[in-house]
């Protein structure tokens, strides 16, 4: 079962893609945390990435694609997997097509979580990242049992540098600009499904176990 997020940032994709990759069984793939994990490494990956990222911007495709290529031909992808933020733009997704149909795939579900853009600047504002494990929280929606302490591994609670209003203006033009045209690429082929991303956490995953069946 191959599955990609779509949606905004901050629309809830990651929540989701979690709870998706429990219930089916397959890895969660979120290239924004691979990215974190380098910046926390001080890898050159790391460092390529995070002058883009403090700004609201895109990474570069050609950092990015080949990234991602890797990280799914890990054999614990072979069941399938949910990738939560990418692709991004146009070419990421084309690459990522033709790098499928090279071994006869293709991706089986594209779910496009679908919140307007003035409630995403309230969602951003509230989250709260564990750094270490990458566990997600919201100040109103879904706060840890010790406020600023992660639930799963006990570590510091941070806003995102980029989570902040200034760049969360900037990341929304661009997922205007270059990641929305992804939902008609998917709808050509087929496999777009759009859920209310308003609804609770609960609501938003009912939704999507009924489109991914039992
Ligand atoms: P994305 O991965 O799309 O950037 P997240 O899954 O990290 O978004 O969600 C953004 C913030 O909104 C987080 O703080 C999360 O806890 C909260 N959130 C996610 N889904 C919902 C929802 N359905 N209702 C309210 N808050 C939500
Ligand atoms: P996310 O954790 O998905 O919100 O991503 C955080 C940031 O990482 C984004 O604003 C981008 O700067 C970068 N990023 C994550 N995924 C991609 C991608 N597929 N293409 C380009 N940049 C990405």
């Amino acid at each position: 079962m191959k599955i990609i997020m779509l949606g905004a940032p901050g629309a809830g994709k990651g929540t989701q893609a979690k709870k998706i990759a429990e219930k089916y069984g397959v890895p969660h793939i979120s290239t924004g945390d691979i990215f974190r994990a380098n910046i926390k490494a001080g890898t050159e990956l790391g460092m390529k990435a995070k002058g883009y990222m403090d700004q609201g911007l895109l990474v570069p495709d050609e950092v990015t694609i080949g990234m991602l290529l890797d990280r799914i031909h890990q054999d614990d992808c072979e069941k399938g997997y949910v990738l939560d933020g990418f692709p991004r733009t146009i070419p990421q997704a084309e690459s990522l097509t033709k790098a499928l149909a090279e071994m006869g795939e293709a991706i089986d579900f594209a779910i496009d979580v679908d919140v307007p853009d003035e409630n995403i600047i309230s969602r951003m504002s509230g989250r709260r990242a564990c750094l270490k494990c990458g566990a997600t929280y919201h100040t109103q929606f879904a706060p840890p049992a010790k406020e600023g302490v992660c639930d799963v591994c006990g570590s510091e609670l941070v806003l995102r540098d980029d989570d902040k209003p200034e760049t969360v203006k900037n990341r929304l033009k661009v997922y205007h600009e270059q990641t929305q045209p992804l939902i008609d690429y998917y709808k050509e082929k087929g496999v777009l499904h759009t859920v209310d991303g308003t609804q609770t956490m609960e609501a938003v995953f009912q939704s999507i176990t009924e489109i991914l069946g039992a």
